[in-house]
This record gives C-alpha cells, sequence and structure tokens, in this order.
C-alpha cells in the first residue's frame, strides 16, 4: 500500500496569485498577439495613424494573425509595401520559444516552452482517431498543491499573459502546418477551398495543462476569447474546456464571460479525503463546489459537467466511494459526466495508481448508477505528459531568490 500519510504541505491553500511583472522587451516593441482588435486599433492610433486608418490597418493585420498565422508584416501582402517596415518597427508578432519537443510513441507530443523573459512551462497535444486536442498551460507552475500533482510540487512562477495562452495554440497549429496557405488578397476558387481548409488535426482545446486556469481569470478569459472569435481562431466553445480544481467564487464568472465547458477536478468525495488530495477543499467544499457546478451556467444533459476522479489506490477508489460519487451527484441534480483517470505517477509522488479491476469495477458501479464513467486512457507517459507530470526545472527557486538572481544578473549587465 502506498505510503499516504499526511505530509505538512507548503504553500496557502487560497492565496490571491499576484502576477508577477512582465519583464517589457528591450527594443520596446510591442507583441500583437494576445491583444483584441481594439487594442490594436488603439496601439495604431497611438502610433499616428488615424482612426481610420487604424481601425482598417488593425483589421487586416488581425486577420494575418489569427486567420493565416504569420509572424511576419512581410507576408502581409495587402497592406502597402511601405506600411510594412512601420509596423515592424514597433510592433512584433510573437510565439512562445519552443526549448524542446517531444513525441511519444503513442503519437502524443509534448513541448516545452519559454517565455520571452526565460519562464519554461509546458503545451501537450493529443491525437486520436476523431480528434486531436491542444492541453494548454495557464500559469508557470502552481499556487495549489494537490498531493497526487507534480505540478502542485512548484511554486507559481507567474501567470501567463493572454498573449503566452492563445501563443499556444498559434504554436501548435505552426507545427502542425495547420494555416492555409495561398495568397489571401488574391483567392480564387481553389484559394478559397485551401483557406477554409477543413479536416485539422488540432479541432479541441483544454485547459489542463500547468496551473490554475481560474487564477488567472482575466488572462484565461481574454485569451479564449481569441481563441472563439469568428475573426480570431475561430473555435467553437463546445470544443473547448476549462479544468479547476474547484475555485468556487470564479466559477460563475466562468460560465458567464467565457462559456466554455467545464470541468471539475472532484477526486475525493468526502471532505477528509478531499482535504488531504486537494487542498483548496479545505477554503471551498464539497457541498459548495458542487452547488456552484449544479448553478453552472450553460451546463444541460447536452452540455454535461466533467468530474475528474484520479484513481489512487487505497485512497479514494472504494466501491462505498463509487457509490458515494453517484449519490452526490444526483442529489445536486447535476448533469455530470465522470473522467476516471488513472494516477500517473512521477518521482517522489506519495501515492500509487487503483489497479485495472479496481478502477473497472468502480467505473461500473457509477456507470449502474446512470453516470457515463469512461476510464481515460493513459497518453504520453514515456515522456512525461501525462496528466499531472508536467513539471519544469524552473521549480525549486523561490520567488525571493528569483528576484535575487535577477538583481544580480542586472548588476553584472550594467
Ligand atoms: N489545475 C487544473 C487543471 C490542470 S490539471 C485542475 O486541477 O483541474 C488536469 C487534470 O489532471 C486535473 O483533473 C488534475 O487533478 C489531474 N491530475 C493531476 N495530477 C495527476 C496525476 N499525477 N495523475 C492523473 N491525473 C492528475
Ligand atoms: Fe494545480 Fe491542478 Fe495540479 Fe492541483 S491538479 S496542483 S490545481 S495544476
Amino acid at each position: 500500500m502506498a505510503d499516504t500519510t499526511l505530509m505538512s504541505i507548503p504553500g496557502q491553500v487560497d492565496p490571491v496569485p499576484v502576477a508577477r511583472d512582465i519583464t517589457p522587451r528591450e527594443d520596446g516593441r510591442v507583441d500583437l498577439i494576445g491583444l483584441p482588435k481594439k487594442d490594436i486599433t488603439a496601439l495604431f492610433e497611438g502610433a499616428g495613424l488615424d482612426k481610420r486608418q487604424a481601425k482598417l490597418r488593425a483589421k487586416q493585420v488581425f486577420h494575418w494573425l489569427y486567420h493565416r498565422g504569420v509572424t511576419d508584416f512581410e507576408a502581409m501582402t495587402d497592406i502597402a509595401k511601405t506600411m510594412r517596415p512601420w509596423l515592424a518597427e514597433r510592433f512584433v508578432i510573437g510565439r512562445p520559444d519552443v526549448v524542446e519537443a517531444q513525441h511519444s510513441t503513442d503519437g502524443t507530443r509534448k513541448w516545452l516552452l519559454k517565455t520571452s523573459d526565460g519562464h519554461e512551462f509546458e503545451m501537450v497535444f493529443i491525437p486520436d482517431a476523431d480528434r486531436g486536442t491542444l492541453c494548454v498551460s495557464s500559469q508557470v507552475g502552481c499556487t495549489l498543491n494537490c498531493r497526487f500533482c507534480h505540478t502542485g510540487t512548484m511554486r507559481l512562477v507567474r501567470n501567463l499573459t493572454p498573449g503566452e495562452i492563445v501563443g499556444q495554440v498559434m504554436l501548435a497549429r505552426d507545427s502542425l502546418g495547420e494555416w492555409p496557405k495561398g495568397r489571401m488578397d488574391d483567392l480564387g476558387d481553389e484559394g478559397e477551398a485551401e483557406y477554409n481548409a477543413d479536416g485539422r488535426l488540432l479541432t479541441n482545446i483544454v485547459m489542463m495543462g500547468m496551473g490554475e486556469p481560474l487564477y488567472n481569470f482575466d488572462n484565461v478569459r481574454d485569451a479564449l476569447q481569441l481563441v472563439m472569435d469568428g475573426d480570431g481562431l475561430a473555435l467553437s466553445k463546445r470544443r473547448i474546456t476549462l479544468s479547476t480544481s474547484g475555485v468556487v467564487p470564479a466559477m460563475a464568472r466562468c460560465g458567464e464571460e467565457i462559456g466554455v465547458n467545464l470541468a471539475v477536478s472532484l477526486h475525493a468525495v468526502s471532505k477528509e479525503v478531499r482535504d488531504e488530495i486537494v487542498p483548496i477543499n479545505k477554503k471551498y467544499g464539497l457541498e459548495e463546489l458542487l452547488q456552484a457546478c449544479a448553478d453552472y451556467p450553460g451546463a444541460s444533459n447536452a452540455r454535461r459537467i466533467t468530474f475528474e476522479y484520479v484513481m489512487l489506490k487505497d485512497k479514494n477508489d472504494s466501491d462505498d466511494d463509487a457509490r458515494e460519487l453517484v449519490r452526490l451527484l444526483k442529489a445536486y441534480k447535476l448533469p455530470a459526466k465522470v473522467n476516471l483517470i488513472p494516477f500517473n505517477p512521477w518521482p517522489g509522488a506519495v501515492y500509487e495508481c487503483s489497479t485495472p479491476e479496481r478502477i473497472k469495477r468502480f467505473s461500473d458501479i457509477v456507470f449502474e448508477g446512470g453516470i457515463s464513467a469512461p476510464v481515460r486512457t493513459p497518453r504520453g507517459r514515456d515522456i512525461d505528459a501525462a496528466c499531472g507530470q508536467l513539471k519544469t526545472t524552473a521549480e525549486k527557486k523561490s520567488r525571493a531568490q528569483r528576484d535575487r538572481e535577477e538583481a544580480e544578473a542586472a548588476v553584472q549587465a550594467s
């Protein structure tokens, strides 16, 4: 049996994360990725274009950024040749830097990415027969300390910006070769067909990478709005799922202001066990969480809430746990489906995965209770890309230590 005696867990249970400041680019140029069209318009106006010009140019540039995926103003062929260097002097079209790209034997791909100010985070692409899902990170590290999660052992380094969040989707499209080709200013019949290229590999997005998306609410919302915008990446909100460990006060806003599918990391059905494995439960308990799910705007039988349940040996996997899960979901009349996630191990983890027989039995009980409970096949375990295995190397340093190092580096550079 796994040694699951309680250790003291460092870190706060419900901190209000203060975003670390983003270091501005040294060349003073502004990254356009992640900005809504109206902000791009305002920037163009601020840089000297008149109102009408600014609006027109912003519309054109926005289209090139999100429909065509260009990263160079020179490629914007319907913008006057003289205007392109003017743009390039003032603005950039950013992408997160790729530090390393790995390929799993099962087709899963993982990218280790870096922000322009040097913080590493990860993104995972999971291809399936009928869909391709991109697992996007919302923070570098995580403030929460779920005990079965590798990311939870990292400190929060900083929130990712809207540009860094939507930038992951852009980068995935770059890597998968999924931008339409051909000239946008000269679309013949063929060009049009190419431009509306169907059959894309990247069809779904899950906010299930590193971090707690609802603790970076505004940036996640702004990024997903660009992903859903018909003039932006134009992905349907039905193909986007946001997973939260249970930040109850932000859940209604998530439904109202973002409107994507909701997944909740439930993982336990008693206060005792959930307090231990998902410590935010001490702040927002099970009843509050389930009530917030029942009130989630947009949830219905056609759009069910997914309850994620990690299978931990002798911790949360008994027949009684399965029956209690059914009882709870029914008591709150939740349009629910349950995703059973076999625990993915990582070095130093104190839990073990339940046996396949146990998981099957648990799944059967929930099914018999009338709730769908498929077992998620772990993907990309060989490259540590599976749920809860994401962790980058910046983790061990405290914020104070990093600040000291940055100050020293600045002194040396001066
Ligand atoms: N922070 C958000 C989203 C990221 S985690 C959240 O907690 O919901 C995505 C899912 O993977 C969550 O359900 C999380 O609980 C689960 N998970 C974390 N560590 C895991 C592990 N080692 N094995 C299996 N699932 C894990
Ligand atoms: Fe953070 Fe989610 Fe991991 Fe919990 S499971 S530590 S909320 S990333």
